[in-house]
């Protein structure tokens, strides 16, 4: 894709639906991929802090998860399509892996949320092949890698705000030839 830049941070510039089939793709290449979607207080903080805007670089996908990036982008002059949220590309995320028979770990949030994001997308996904979990507030970091990396799942979805997600996700991508994507709040959205 081609990128635009919105306040330092490189967009792709496609539609959702493009979006989509790329990770389809990239998926079905086992690719390791990182896709950050960055609303704006991502932008913001990723300016003031070089250490995080370093890391966020390192996405291979960096989508617009707000509308005042796409319309800083119509002022730039290089427009960004649409929004390309994280809830929603995970929802289709999710969708296509039951298809595919592809795996997902969900990694993040309370313990009790974790539970119950568990249950509604095994009720929603009936076919989908959840193959690790665990809530975003543990000791060991290293030992959740080496979890993730014994499921060896197709997507993790790392629900762990930012900007803690993008960091686990940088330093522990190379645990399995996965999808990796930082999904914020979702799981709370989930679990209702
Ligand atoms: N979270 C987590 N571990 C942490 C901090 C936060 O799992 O150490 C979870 C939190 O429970 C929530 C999600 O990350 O489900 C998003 O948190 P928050 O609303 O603070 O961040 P944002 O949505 O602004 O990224």
């Amino acid at each position: 894709f081609a990128e635009v830049s919105v306040l330092g941070v490189d967009f792709i510039q496609a539609s959702a639906a493009e979006f989509l089939e790329q990770i389809h793709h990239d998926s079905c290449e086992h690719q390791n991929k990182m896709i950050v979607t960055a609303n704006p207080e991502i932008v913001l903080t990723a300016r003031a802090d070089a250490k995080y805007a370093k890391i966020v670089a390192q996405a291979d996908y960096t989508t617009a998860d707000g509308i005042g990036i796409i319309k800083g982008s119509q002022i730039l002059g290089h427009s960004l399509p649409e929004r390309i949220t994280g809830y929603d590309t995970m929802l289709a995320l999710l969708s296509w892996a039951e298809k595919k028979h592809k795996k997902v770990f969900l990694l993040g949030a309370k313990p009790e949320v974790i539970k119950t994001a568990v249950s509604k997308v095994q009720e929603q996904y009936p076919k989908l092949e959840i193959c690790g979990f665990q809530d975003g507030y543990y000791t060991d970091e290293e030992q959740v890698a080496q979890q993730i990396k014994a499921a060896q799942p197709d997507f993790v979805f790392a629900a762990l705000g930012f900007p803690k997600q993008e960091y686990f996700i940088a330093a522990h991508r190379q645990v399995a030839a996965a999808i990796w994507m930082g999904v914020g709040g979702s799981f709370d959205v989930l679990a209702g």
